[in-house]
């Protein structure tokens, strides 16, 4: 497969690598370590990454607004579906191929690559690297390591295999860099944020089957100085508290005029729970977005239902 990927970007002169909207450092890391990759092995072709993205993810590198789609090739990361694509649909575009490491959702209509087991999508562009004559350099390899640190949790989440550290310490070994300096761009945080994690600490209410859960409203935030991104990602800060299998940030967000949810699992599937509300994702890191915190409050049942299930089939309890 990574053989035909190389053969259909050898062939275009044009080409935009895009991923998903809400962007994050796999999705994002991805499509620049790519970038950056293809313009080097290809010094004459345009290779463009397109999308918003916060301030925040200013050190990973610069996106390119493009205007014309015309004769090129779309390249897909980190995304699963056609309405999560950020600022680019496959129609307008000569061939689209699709490299991600989310359960399949839908046909992007060209090469869909995807290996649901990988910790990341940078794990797959790292791997089609080392895989054809694509060529790679130490800046390309810690943007590429990056996404792969924070997809998986720093090396935490069982998506974490042989082939994830395989990788790794080829790329370690042959394009060397700074691996402390990607844990502080990544981790480091200001105290409002530690401060509003001990709130969330503090007010997590547990459900009776171990559904963790916080409702961050507009006025929490506030209170805090944190916005409702930083605020919804601390769902990553909560993982191994005994009393709890699954846990959730429920987060307002003013400017779009909905709640954003964040859910992490211990054990129950969660995707297809997430999928009835405006959301997905992987089996047990996925998010959903709602408009009331009436409707958060029902998929915590729901989630709370499936951790009772999951209790009562793994003899976990009692
Ligand atoms: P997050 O909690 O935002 O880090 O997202 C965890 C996973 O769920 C990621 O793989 C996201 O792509 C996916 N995800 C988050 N929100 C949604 C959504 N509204 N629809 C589909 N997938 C989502």
């Amino acid at each position: 497969m990574y053989k035909e990927i190389y053969r259909i970007i050898k062939k275009y002169n044009k080409i935009v690598i895009a991923r998903h909207k809400g962007v994050d450092p796999d999705a994002m890391c991805s499509q620049i370590g790519l970038r950056d990759s293809i313009r080097k092995s290809f010094p004459k072709k345009e290779v463009y990454a397109i999308g918003s993205a916060p301030q925040r993810f200013s050190y990973i590198g610069k996106l390119d607004k493009v205007d014309d789609f015309s004769n090129a090739l779309l390249i897909v990361c980190d995304t699963p579906d056609l309405k999560r694509i950020d600022g680019a649909n496959p129609k307008d575009f000569l061939y689209t191929i699709k490299i991600d490491h989310h359960p399949f959702i839908d046909d992007f209509g060209g090469l869909e690559y995807i290996v649901p087991s990988a910790s990341s999508a940078c794990e797959l562009v790292m791997e089609l690297i080392l895989s054809t004559r694509l060529k790679c350099d130490s800046n390309i390899a810690k943007t590429l390591f990056t996404g792969l640190v924070s997809d998986s949790n720093r090396f935490l989440f069982p998506s974490s295999s042989s082939r994830t550290f395989g990788i790794v310490s080829k790329y370690l070994k042959k394009y060397p860099f700074d691996i402390s300096s990607v844990y502080s761009n990544l981790y480091i945080r200001p105290l409002s944020e530690i401060r509003l994690k001990g709130y969330i600490s503090t007010n997590m209410i547990v459900t009776d089957n171990g559904v963790g859960y916080i409702d961050i409203t507009e006025d929490i935030q506030k209170k805090f100085g944190v916005d409702s991104a930083a605020a919804g990602n601390m769902v990553n800060d909560f993982n191994f508290i005994n009393e709890i299998l699954v846990w959730l940030t429920i987060t307002e967000d003013a400017n779009l005029g909905l709640i954003r949810i964040s859910i992490r699992s211990r054990g129950p599937v969660i995707n297809k729970i997430a999928e009835g509300h405006n959301g997905g994702g992987h089996k047990f890191a996925s998010g959903a977005k709602v408009t009331t915190f009436e409707e958060a409050h029902e998929l915590v049942k729901e989630l709370d239902k499936a951790c009772a299930e999951y209790i009562k089939d793994n003899k976990l309890g009692g």
